[in-house]
């Protein structure tokens, strides 16, 4: 990125914040991770992620209307995920590339994402994923690898899209049904069954058998991203069959 031609083809210029510093290791991007903004006005949005006192950007960021600016340089460590945790890695931000999008989010009332916008969203990720190989299945929201403390990109935000875009892992959700379910205060074997398929999906939860506070905000954060119809903690057949599809179907991934 020099100061006047994105890095992205997608991006149309360059609007440089200051918040950023090295990639730990000297890693390089091997996740892309997708915020809403949160906040009520995208221009004050924008304008927060560059000021030095915020203490947090991200390396692009997408209007409404699906304009695109790059931020930082993909290269540097933008400051988008904060405390996070996805497959054993806790330094998100040194392995990531983040996406701001704005959007009012849950506090605005979750308004839909314009088409216009995730057209953008989608195509910058795919020039994103393409270049720097990312795996599918490390595409993921700001919720995933912060279960509890982050809940954007929100449940509708539209990732069957993305995947039709050739960007995220996603399997079509089972359906809803009245089978057996798990939840806080459930223990033994089927919990921990369960919390080592999250486990071993990436998510960051611990294999105790105990169905705790934590695992029911894990449950809800994959809830939110691959299975947005009931948004609950409740692990019921649905989930556990989505995550199980998913499981079977991870793409195999040349590190
Ligand atoms: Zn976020």
């Amino acid at each position: 990125m020099s100061a006047l031609s994105p890095e992205s083809p997608v991006a149309s210029k360059v609007f440089p914040s200051p918040n950023h510093g090295e990639r730990k290791d000297g890693q390089r991007p091997s996740m892309l991770i997708l915020h809403y903004t949160g906040m009520p006005d995208e221009g004050e949005a924008l304008q927060w992620l560059c000021n030095p006192v915020s203490q947090v950007s991200a390396h692009y960021f997408v209007f409404g209307d699906g304009r695109v600016l790059q931020l930082v340089p993909e290269m540097r460590r933008a400051w988008h995920a904060g405390l996070s945790s996805w497959d054993g890695e806790a330094d998100i931000n040194s392995c990531s590339i983040g996406i701001e999008i704005a959007n009012t989010g849950h506090p605005g009332g979750l308004p839909p994402y314009p088409d216009a916008q995730i057209e953008s969203v989608a195509a910058l990720a795919k020039d994103i994923v393409t270049r720097w190989r990312i795996p599918a299945t490390r595409v993921l929201g700001h919720s995933d690898v912060a279960p509890g403390r982050k809940v954007d990109p929100g449940e509708l935000f539209p990732w069957p899209r993305l995947h039709e875009a050739g960007v995220g892992h996603w399997v079509a959700p089972s359906a809803m049904s009245d089978g057996r379910f798990f939840s806080r205060g459930d223990q033994g074997m089927p919990i921990e069954a369960l919390q080592a398929m999250l486990a071993m999906y990436g998510y960051e939860v611990k294999i105790s058998g105990v169905f705790d506070e934590d695992t029911e905000k894990v449950v809800s954060a994959f809830q939110r991203h691959f299975r947005p119809e009931r948004v609950d903690g409740v692990a019921d057949a649905s989930t556990i069959m989505t995550l199980r599809n998913l499981i079977a179907t991870r793409p195999q991934t040349a590190a």
